[in-house]
């Protein structure tokens, strides 16, 4: 019988990898990075409890780090196949990738430095060569067609909604069972500008399903109003706002409603920045993709001058050192790394300045230890004062809420025999399991890490 073990995102929101065994074959779903707590971190240092050579192919969902950051890992550790995703997905995933690599070089590097490392020399998780050799394995394929990934099993990417490239991957059995599984992904989000809803559901055998947001619901679309405040507030106090956003996909949003809130009036002008190589880089793969994306697009699309790029590493010296009122948004965007640090660590001690996050934060996270009230948070080996004030907008994550999980469960033609909740920290997940048991009546489980279950197709 069909096997799928949960080797990631299981109980937790990061990490995303599951394995599905059939008729011989072995075939990873997403090959996600764990981020967030040391106790997560350490999983990507971990083995896999199979080897990689014996994976016969990859298919990610999108290029989120979270979903693709192992691939070179995987590779390194001596994984030989094909990696099928979206062409969007492979765009994005030039980007991320080399940046990922970079930073595990950096990260080893500065432990040596430090001589913090139990292992002399500390060596990076993977490096640029094994991200390169992770890129030349992808193989990009359009939305809605089926592709056959390994004998007797076919896949199809359907529009999530939730990235540029992102898709719902649909396995189907080429035998004569025809038997299906869904890897939801990530799942977006309705009447967003930027990216289209979520696409419908479709039969499946087994379903799984993210959870980030099982226990919560969005606050209901406010218009802009609270990012024209919180700007407006900052600039009457002579600070600047710093936005920490994930380089793909939230900046594109952002400058959507930054670009309306002044066109209509709801803003004054203001010098705004992306101090953030990969995010103008997305920018580009975004604008040649449009009829991928929510048709307002087009609209931002002329105003992409409106912003200032900061591009090399002293122009953006020059921004942290400037005092002058403005937006900035750099990655990345939980506050683990990235330019944004070096904003945070001039900013924070002014308690002009604003900290606005628009994205989930992980556990562990710089970023959510600001978001829950952090007097101090440790930066380049320093303690550093939180005295810049600190606001976040829910309503703009790219991630469905509990409302939306379950209004695109609804388009289902029918029940899956069982939905798996996988991509949500526990609590989330207990929620949303109640909610689709009372409003659905389906059946679900929620898998633990390294969980192997049998699937009945
Ligand atoms: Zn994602």
């Amino acid at each position: 019988m069909p096997s799928l073990t949960f080797l990631g995102a299981a109980r937790t929101v990061t990490g995303s990898k599951h394995l599905l065994e059939i008729d011989g074959q072995r075939v990873l779903f997403d090959c996600g990075l764990f981020q967030g707590l040391k106790e997560l971190r350490k999983r990507n240092w971990a083995p896999l409890p199979i080897i990689p050579e014996t994976i016969n192919a990859v298919v990610l969902t999108h290029a989120h780090i979270d979903h693709s950051g192992w691939l070179p890992r995987l590779v390194s550790q001596g994984f030989r196949g094909q990696i099928y995703c979206t062409g969007g997905t492979a765009d994005l995933c030039k980007l991320v990738l080399p940046d990922a690599a970079h930073l595990q070089e950096e990260d080893a590097r500065f432990a040596n430095k430090r001589g913090f490392s139990k292992h002399q020399p500390a060596l990076p998780l993977y490096t640029q060569e094994d991200a390169a050799e992770a890129l030349s394995r992808l193989q990009p394929n359009p939305f809605n067609t089926r592709i056959s990934v390994v004998p007797g099993l076919e896949v199809e990417f359907i529009n999530a909604g939730h990235l540029l490239g992102s898709s719902y991957v649909l396995a189907t059995r080429a035998d004569q069972s025809g038997g299906r599984v869904l890897f939801g992904g990530d799942l977006g989000r309705y009447a967003r500008p930027i990216l289209p809803d979520p696409s419908p559901g479709v039969e499946t055998d087994i379903l799984l399903c993210e959870s980030t947001y099982g226990d919560r619901l969005h606050p209901a679309e406010d218009d802009g109003a609270t990012l024209a405040r919180v700007i407006t507030e900052t600039i009457a106090r002579r600070g600047k706002v710093i936005i920490p956003a994930f380089a793909i996909g939230r900046v594109e949003e952002l400058l959507y409603w930054l670009f309306k809130l002044e066109d209509e009036g709801r803003l004054q002008k203001l010098p705004i920045y992306v101090d953030s190589p990969m995010a103008l880089k997305g920018l580009a793969y975004y604008n040649v993709r449009t009829d991928e994306l929510d048709k307002e697009v087009g609209a931002m699309r002329k105003n992409l001058s409106r912003f200032t790029a900061v591009s090399s590493a002293i122009e953006s010296k020059a921004l942290v050192d400037n005092d002058t009122p403005a937006v900035i948004i750099a990655s990345s965007g939980m506050a683990t790394g990235g330019r944004v640090v070096h904003h945070l660590f001039a900013g924070l001690p002014d308690p002009r300045n604003t900290v606005l996050f628009v994205g989930y934060q992980g556990a562990g996270t710089r970023g959510r230890q600001l978001v829950d009230g952090a007097q101090y948070v440790k930066m380049f080996g320093q303690q550093v004062p939180v005295h810049a004030r600190i606001e976040k907008i829910d309503a703009m994550s790219s991630h469905a809420d509990a409302g939306e999980i379950i209004r695109w469960l609804k388009t289902f033609p029918k029940a899956p025999k069982m939905t798996y909740l996988v991509h949500g920290e526990l609590i989330a997940q207990d929620a949303l399991k109640a909610k689709i048991t009372k409003e659905l009546g389906w059946n679900v489980e929620i898998p633990s890490h390294g969980q192997k279950v049998s699937l009945p197709i």
